[in-house]
C-alpha cells in the first residue's frame, strides 16, 4: 500500500475541504477502498474518514424516504420503513455480498463501488479505467462477466452494485455537498457511460460528498422483486439481475419499473420494457413481450452473448415473482 495521510474531520465542511482537489478519497466502510489501496489500484494521497459525520439517518421525507450516506447496507435492508415501502431495495441489498460485508458497507460507498473487471485490478495489464489511454485488456480478453449494454471501445466493464439497480428502478435522487453548493442528482444522471473516458464513472466533482439519497413515494411496494443470477449464492456478482415493480389496478398494469444489473456499464433502466407493460394484463405473455423489448442494441463480445437471453429470462422471472408476491 502506498503511504497516505489519515484525516478524521470534525464535520462535513472539514471533510470536503480535506478531500480538496480529488487526490484524496473518502473512507466509508472501506470494503472497496481498502482492497483497492492494498492492490495499489487506488493510491489516494489522503484518506478522509467519514465515520464522525452524522449521516446515518433513515427517516421520512414527505411521502418518501431519506437515507444517510453512512447508513450501513444491513441497517437499510432491515429497516421497517424500507421493508414496508421499498421492499425492492431490501431484496437487492440482501442479494449482495455477505452479512459481514453488508454490516460494514454503506449506502454512499455502495453507490461509488468500483467495477469487478479483473483486468482493472491487475496492475500488469492495460486498463483505460485505471490508467487512462493505456488500452482495454478485456475487449480481446475473457469477457464472460462483462457488459453488453452501454459499452464503448474504451471500456466494457459492468457496474457491480445490486443496490443501485433497485435505486434506478425506484427513481432515487442522490444528494451531495461540495465546496460551493449542494446538489440533488436524479439517479439516471448519477452514473455515467464510459465513452472515451471510463475513468469518469459518475457526476460527482472532485471532493464532492454524497450526503444522502432520497426515494420518492412508490406505488410498487405490493408487487416488487429483485432477481439476481450468479455463479454461486454468496460473494458472487450478478451475471444478470432485474429489479422490477408493478402498479396494477382493475387487472391492468398502470405503471412498471424495470432496471437491470450485471449486463450494463451502469445501473440500467429498461424504459422500452416498462412502456410495453403499461395497459396490459399482468401475466406470462405480457412479461415475455416486455422482456423482448428490454435489450436494445446489445454489443456482445466473444464470451458474453449468453447475457442477452439470460437478461430476458431474468426479467420474466422477476415480473412473475413480483406479480405473485401480492
Ligand atoms: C467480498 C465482497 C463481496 C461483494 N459482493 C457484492 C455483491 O454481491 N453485490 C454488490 O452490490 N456489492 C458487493 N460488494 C461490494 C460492496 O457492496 C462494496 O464494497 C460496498 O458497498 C462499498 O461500501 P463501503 O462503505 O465499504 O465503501 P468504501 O470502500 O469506504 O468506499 C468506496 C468508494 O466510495 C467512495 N465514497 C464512500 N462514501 C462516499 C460518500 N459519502 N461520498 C462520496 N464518496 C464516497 C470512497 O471514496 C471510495 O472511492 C462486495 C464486496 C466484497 C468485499
Ligand atoms: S473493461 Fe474497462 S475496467 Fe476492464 S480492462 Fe477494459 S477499460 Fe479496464
Amino acid at each position: 500500500m502506498k503511504p497516505f495521510t489519515y484525516v478524521r474531520p470534525a464535520d462535513a465542511r472539514a471533510a470536503i475541504a480535506a478531500a480538496g482537489d480529488g487526490s484524496a478519497s473518502f473512507l466509508a466502510g472501506g470494503t472497496t477502498l481498502v482492497d483497492l489501496m492494498r492492490l495499489e489500484v487506488m493510491t489516494p494521497s489522503a484518506v478522509v474518514d467519514l465515520s464522525p459525520l452524522p449521516l446515518t439517518q433513515i427517516e421520512r421525507a414527505g411521502d418518501g424516504l431519506r437515507i444517510g450516506a453512512m447508513t450501513r447496507n444491513s441497517a437499510v435492508a432491515t429497516h421497517p420503513l424500507v421493508l414496508e415501502r421499498y421492499p425492492l431495495l431490501a431484496h437487492a441489498l440482501l442479494a449482495g455480498a455477505s452479512q459481514q460485508v453488508r454490516n460494514m458497507a454503506t449506502v454512499g460507498g455502495n453507490l461509488l463501488q468500483r467495477t469487478r473487471c479483473p483486468y482493472f485490478r491487475d496492475l500488469a495489464v492495460a486498463c483505460n479505467k485505471r490508467a487512462p489511454g493505456s488500452g482495454c485488456s478485456a475487449i480481446d480478453g475473457f469477457t464472460r462477466s462483462h457488459a453488453i449494454l452501454g459499452t464503448s471501445e474504451a471500456c466494457i466493464a459492468t457496474h457491480p452494485s445490486d443496490m443501485c439497480v433497485a435505486l434506478a428502478a425506484l427513481d432515487a435522487v442522490v444528494h451531495t455537498r461540495g465546496a460551493g453548493r449542494e446538489r440533488a442528482i436524479p439517479f439516471a444522471e448519477f452514473h455515467t457511460l464510459p465513452g472515451d473516458h471510463p475513468e469518469v464513472e459518475n457526476a460527482l466533482e472532485p471532493g464532492e460528498l454524497v450526503t444522502h439519497i432520497e426515494l420518492p413515494a412508490s406505488p410498487f411496494a405490493a408487487h416488487a422483486r429483485y432477481v439476481k443470477v450468479r455463479d454461486r449464492a454468496a460473494f458472487a456478482f450478478a451475471l444478470a439481475s432485474a429489479a422490477v415493480g408493478l402498479d396494477v389496478a382493475d387487472g391492468k398494469i398502470r405503471a412498471a419499473r424495470i432496471a437491470l444489473g450485471g449486463v450494463a456499464t451502469r445501473p440500467w433502466r429498461a424504459a422500452e420494457a416498462e412502456q410495453a407493460l403499461v395497459g396490459q394484463a399482468p401475466g406470462r405473455a405480457s412479461f415475455e413481450r416486455a422482456a423482448a423489448a428490454a435489450i436494445v442494441d446489445p454489443k456482445p463480445r466473444r464470451d458474453n452473448a449468453f447475457k442477452i437471453a439470460l437478461a430476458k429470462r431474468t426479467i420474466v422471472r422477476a415480473l412473475e415473482l413480483a406479480w405473485g408476491a401480492a
